[in-house]
């Protein structure tokens, strides 16, 4: 009899005992890929401290399984603590496929264990499936975002991918769901002595309106430079709005930070509206907004790539542009 293929796993984010939604959105891929023949089940991991009652809430989001790993050491995260842990679990269990967040932790922990286990890791992959031969298919924006790169890992295993929040739809729960809950220790870490300890974690609550959670995102780029800025600054509050960005916006300086990037290495927005100005759009971004309600861009190049993925398209000088707008929106508020 052959050996059973291996499982689909999705490595669980938490942060005192809250999981990341990350988390729920590869559970639900992870079914899929193991409904097309990726693996024989998909289960979910766990490690960290006073997370068991987690199991439940894994089952009822697609696990098959859910492997717990609870111990004092794993309270907060440490990247050598949580990969010797995840290293021993994989040795044991062999799962076919391992899938975990693009975040800072998840990007960090799978390239260590990638590492220790000399297998392939894809990050930040845009979408995952199952080729005919059985094979995990990464799929990542490559060529500075011009096309799409087919990742495959044939010759060793697991197939390890990380992949952004908001990439895949997180599925429904489903209570009715059953699955089988497997306790493990962190004997590895007995004697262990890490050099790093984490000592606490401070979480810092969002000042502004999170991309992810507004009705309409207005994004800027490299064409709207940095005296014209201010203005999208201005139309993303008339419009109550977030403001998004391009990388060369982000690496200018124009955009407050990292939590603003739309794309590949940003966040994934779905809003109602997505307006964009100056973008020329390459893979990179657009496979962070593709999936908005309305998506309206205004660039000076009317073969703007972006312009193939927008319902609207303005041809015009965006620092023009920008200033006429806020004034139209501002007389029709009575302003
Ligand atoms: C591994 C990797 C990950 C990346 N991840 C991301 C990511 O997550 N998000 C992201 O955005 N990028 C990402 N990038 C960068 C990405 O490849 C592109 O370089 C970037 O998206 C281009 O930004 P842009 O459209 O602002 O600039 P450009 O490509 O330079 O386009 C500027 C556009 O502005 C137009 N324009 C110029 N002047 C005006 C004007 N006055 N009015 C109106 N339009 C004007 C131009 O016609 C042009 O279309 C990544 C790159 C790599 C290698």
């Amino acid at each position: 009899m052959g050996e059973q293929p291996g499982e689909v796993w999705v490595v669980v984010e938490q942060t005192g005992g809250r999981p990341a939604e990350v988390s729920f959105e590869l559970l639900g891929k992870a079914r899929e890929l193991a409904a097309h023949g990726g693996g024989s089940r998909t289960s979910a991991v766990i490690m960290g401290s006073g997370v068991g009652h987690l199991a439940e809430e894994l089952v009822a989001g697609g696990a098959d399984r859910v492997y717990i790993v609870e111990d004092h050491r794993l309270e907060n995260y440490v990247n050598n603590t949580y990969a010797l842990v995840l290293e021993y679990l994989i040795k044991k269990y062999r799962p076919e496929i391992v899938l975990c967040s693009s975040s800072f932790q998840g990007s960090e922990l799978s390239a260590t264990v990638a590492a220790r286990l000399e297998t392939g890791l894809a990050a930040h992959c845009v979408d995952l499936y199952i080729n005919s031969r059985g094979d995990l298919v990464q799929v990542v924006p490559a060529f500075g975002g011009m096309v799409l790169g087919d990742i495959l890992c044939p010759g060793s295993r697991p197939q390890m991918a990380s992949v952004k929040p908001g990439v895949f739809q997180k599925p429904e729960r489903d209570t009715g769901r059953t699955g089988v809950v497997i306790k493990e220790e962190a004997a590895v870490l007995n004697g262990y002595i890490s050099p790093l300890r984490a000592v606490r974690t401070i979480r810092r609550e969002p000042s502004e309106l999170p991309l992810e959670k507004a009705e309409t995102v207005v994004a800027g780029g490299w064409g709207v430079g940095a005296e014209a800025w201010p203005y999208l600054e201005q139309l993303a509050a008339e419009l109550s709005g977030a403001l998004g960005c391009t990388r060369p916006a982000l690496d200018e300086g124009w955009a407050k930070g990292e939590h603003a990037l739309i794309g590949a290495s940003g966040k994934t927005v779905r809003p109602r509206a997505y307006i964009g100005f100056g973008i020329s759009g390459t893979t990179h971004h657009v496979v962070g907004m593709k999936d908005s309600g309305i998506i309206i861009n205004i660039n000076t190049d009317p073969g703007a790539p972006v312009f193939q993925v927008s319902d609207y398209g303005v041809v015009a000088d965006a620092k023009k542009f920008l200033p006429l707008l806020l004034e139209k929106i501002r007389e029709h508020k009575g302003k």
